[in-house]
């Protein structure tokens, strides 16, 4: 079974510095480090960790090739990230030393994708695989529909949360991955609860107090607790659990069980500084003791 995964590919540029500049400032950074990031890369790079197989929809720009290597090192099938002209999404991280950020982000080779490539490709995925997607990129409701149509199992996680993405993409939705902020935005934007959206698993994540699962069906709500940590950098935390608690399903657990090794995955994450690189493998997460 394959986690198919249309999401962005982003290169992090993260400076250490004193204090977050104000308007005007120029200020010299006391360190810099580049890493892999992005929503979908980090979906991608959790799954594979977790051990399941992962072809990665997405485009990078004329400076992504590293990004496209560092991605299969990891084990994730990257033979559908088109190459794109121009630059690939990138991030500017300021970091103070209280651990503080501010983010600038350019969405790049991201926002290219190529929509016909990316329906080819969902042709070839077959009845029982997985879809999942974010707002990072575009085409989300196009590729949903088509992978609904064709028998995958669709999940999204609404991040960052864009109300109009969200709209478009609901109908065709299995798994709905939110955080308790982005579920406060959809349930005003969509003026509905949570549990009658109609979409048959719902799970909420609560940083540091866990998640909640809500089965359509029964109407059921189920909480799992999350592991206690010295939180040191909570980046990619909800991409780590998404990546995680998809290949958890596809690898044939219980949601509750995939629920459980999530926020293990994502607690170990969250001990780490940087995104796709600090992901734990399926290893470290059996072996980790809280
Ligand atoms: P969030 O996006 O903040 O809701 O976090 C996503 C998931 O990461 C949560 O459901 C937890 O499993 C995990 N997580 C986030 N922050 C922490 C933390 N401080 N300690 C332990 N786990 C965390």
């Amino acid at each position: 079974m394959t986690i198919w995964n249309l999401g962005s590919i982003n290169a992090d540029h993260v400076y250490a510095v004193p204090h977050i500049p104000t308007p005007g400032e120029t200020l010299a950074a006391t360190g810099l480090s580049r890493g892999l990031g992005g929503k979908g890369a980090n979906m991608s790079v959790a799954a594979a960790r977790a051990g399941a197989r992962v072809a990665h929809l997405g485009a990078v720009g004329e400076d992504g090739g590293w990004m496209v290597e560092r991605l299969e090192a990891y084990g994730v099938d990257c033979a559908h990230v088109q190459r794109r002209g121009g630059p690939s999404g990138h991030a500017i991280i300021t970091v103070d030393a209280k651990g503080e950020n501010a983010i600038t982000l350019w969405p790049g080779a991201n926002r290219d994708i190529e929509p016909e490539a990316v329906k080819q490709a969902l042709q070839g995925a077959a009845p029982g695989d997985l879809f999942v997607t974010q707002n990072e990129t575009a085409l989300q409701p196009e590729a949903a529909a088509q992978a609904r149509a064709k028998g995958l199992t669709v999940a999204y996680a609404a991040a960052p949360f864009d109300a109009e993405a969200v709209r478009a993409v609901r109908p065709h939705l299995d798994l709905l991955v939110l955080n308790e902020i982005e579920a406060r935005q959809l349930e005003q934007a969509l003026n509905s609860s949570i549990e009658s959206l109609g979409i048959a698993h719902v799970v909420v994540t609560l940083g540091a107090r866990g998640c909640d699962w809500i089965e359509a069906g029964s109407g059921t709500r189920h909480h799992v607790d999350a592991p206690r940590v010295e939180a040191v950098d909570t980046t990619g935390a909800g991409d780590t659990f998404t990546g995680y608690l998809l290949a958890g399903l596809s690898q044939g657990l219980a949601m509750e069980a995939a629920l459980n090794r999530a926020t293990r995955a994502a607690a170990l994450k969250v001990g780490r500084p940087g995104a796709a690189d600090a992901i734990p493998t399926a290893e470290e997460v059996e072996r980790a003791v809280f």
